[in-house]
C-alpha cells in the first residue's frame, strides 16, 4: 500500500473527493433526508429512530422546518452538506428544494454531495445537475457488483459525468468490492470503501453471516479491512475510511467547530471539542442570588460568569481558585450551594462528559 497516504485511525487514500476532504476537516452537514429505503443491504447500520420513517436530520438534530436547517448549518459553521438517507431520491423534491435552499444561503461554493442506492435516469440527475448537485456517490447492492458494467449504473455513471456531477462509488468493504474496483477504475471514477462495522442493529444480521469483530476495542468487522486492500490495489482514485473514524475524527472535529462558534468568553474549548466551565448550583433560588453577591464581593468581572435560571456558570479555573473563599462566605451567609466543574458536549443540552464537584 505504499502509494497511499495513511492516517492515524487506520484511514488511507491516494485520492479525497472534495466531499471527503470537507468531511475530514469536520465541515460537513450531515443531512438525512428520510429514513424509507426499497433496499434491505444486510449491513445496513440505521438506527429504529430512523429506518422506515419519513423523517429528516440535520447531524443529530430533527429537521421540522428550513429555519431548523439552516440554524444547524450555521452552528458548525457547514461548508458544505452530505445528503444521504435511507433513498434520498424516494424523495427527490425534497433533496432539489435542500440543494436550492443551501446553495441560495451559503453560496454555490457549499459543496454537496448525495449517496443514492439507485441509478438515476438521465432527467433526475438533470435536475440535480440544475440545482449545483456537486458529487454523487453510487452504492449499489453487493449482489451486482461483479456486473456492474452491464448495470443501469454504468449508463447513470456516464450520464453524471457528461453533466459535470463528480461521480463516485461507495460501498461498504465486503467480499466482491475487487470487482467494484475494476469498474470504477475503468469508468475513470472515485472508489470510497467504508469499513464494515457492527452497529445495533445490523449486529445480528452480521453475526447470522458469520461475520465477526476485528478486535473488543473497535466495531470493525474482521476481514473488512484486507477486502479493501485487495480492492483498492488496483484503483488510481481510492479512499478507505476505517470505522474509528468516524469517532476519532469526524465527530471530534465538528464539535470543535460547534464549540469555537458558541462557547462564552469563559468557556474553555478543549482539544475534543467539548466545552469545560464551573457551575455553582444553589439549592434554592436565594441560594443563588446569594452566591451571585459573593462573586460581586470577590471582585469576579461579570464578563467571567453568567447567572442562569438556578444556576451561575463561571470560568472553570475563576471558579478553581476561589472555591475555598467561596465556601466560606456561602457559608457565613447559611447559603447552600454545590460547585463542581463541568465538561460537556457543545450543544443545546449537550451531554455531560464529566463533573468535578469542587
Ligand atoms: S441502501 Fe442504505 S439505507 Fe437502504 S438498506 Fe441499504 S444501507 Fe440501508
Amino acid at each position: 500500500m505504499e502509494k497511499f497516504t495513511e492516517d492515524e485511525t487506520g484511514s488511507f487514500y491516494n485520492y479525497l473527493s472534495e466531499g471527503c476532504k470537507l468531511c475530514q476537516q469536520g465541515a460537513k452537514m450531515v443531512l438525512f433526508v428520510t429514513g424509507l429505503c426499497p433496499k434491505s443491504c444486510f449491513y445496513c447500520p440505521l438506527s429504529d429512530e430512523r429506518r422506515g420513517k419519513d423523517v429528516v436530520f440535520a447531524n443529530e438534530r430533527l429537521v421540522k422546518s428550513d429555519a431548523n436547517l439552516l440554524e444547524e448549518a450555521k452552528l458548525m459553521d457547514a461548508l458544505g452538506t452530505g445528503i444521504t438517507g435511507g433513498e434520498p431520491l424516494l424523495k427527490i423534491d425534497r433533496v432539489l428544494h435542500y440543494i436550492s435552499l443551501l446553495k441560495f444561503s451559503f453560496g454555490k461554493e457549499h459543496h454537496i454531495h448525495l449517496y443514492t442506492s439507485q441509478a438515476p435516469d438521465r432527467e433526475t440527475l438533470e435536475k440535480l445537475a440544475k440545482v449545483g448537485l456537486d458529487e454523487i456517490r453510487f452504492h449499489p447492492p453487493q449482489a451486482i457488483w461483479d456486473k456492474l458494467e452491464k448495470s443501469p449504473y454504468s449508463e447513470a455513471v456516464q450520464n453524471a459525468k457528461d453533466l459535470e456531477i463528480l461521480a463516485g462509488i461507495e460501498i461498504p468493504a465486503l467480499e466482491g468490492a475487487e470487482n467494484v474496483a475494476v469498474f470504477a477504475e475503468k469508468k475513470g471514477i472515485f472508489l470510497n470503501l467504508n469499513e464494515l462495522e457492527f452497529s445495533e442493529n445490523n449486529s445480528e444480521a452480521l453475526l447470522g453471516r458469520g461475520f465477526s469483530l476485528e478486535s473488543d476495542t473497535s466495531n470493525a468487522v474482521a476481514g473488512s479491512l484486507d477486502h479493501a486492500k485487495t480492492a483498492l490495489s488496483t484503483c488510481k482514485n481510492a479512499h478507505f475510511c476505517s470505522s474509528t473514524y468516524k469517532d476519532a475524527v469526524q465527530l471530534r472535529k465538528r464539535l470543535q467547530r460547534i464549540a469555537k462558534n458558541t462557547a462564552r468568553e469563559f468557556d474553555e474549548v478543549t482539544e475534543d471539542g467539548t466545552l469545560m466551565y464551573g457551575v455553582i448550583e444553589g439549592e434554592a433560588r436565594m441560594d443563588r442570588e446569594i452566591a451571585e453577591k459573593v462573586l460581586q464581593e470577590l471582585e469576579v468581572p461579570g464578563e467571567l460568569f453568567e447567572t442562569k435560571e438556578d444556576s451561575i456558570e463561571i470560568a472553570w479555573w475563576v471558579l478553581e481558585e476561589l472555591k475555598e473563599e467561596m465556601k466560606e462566605k456561602l457559608q457565613a451567609f447559611k447559603a447552600r450551594a454545590r460547585l463542581s466543574v463541568i465538561e460537556r458536549y457543545p450543544l443545546e443540552d449537550g451531554m455531560v462528559v464529566e463533573l468535578i464537584p469542587l
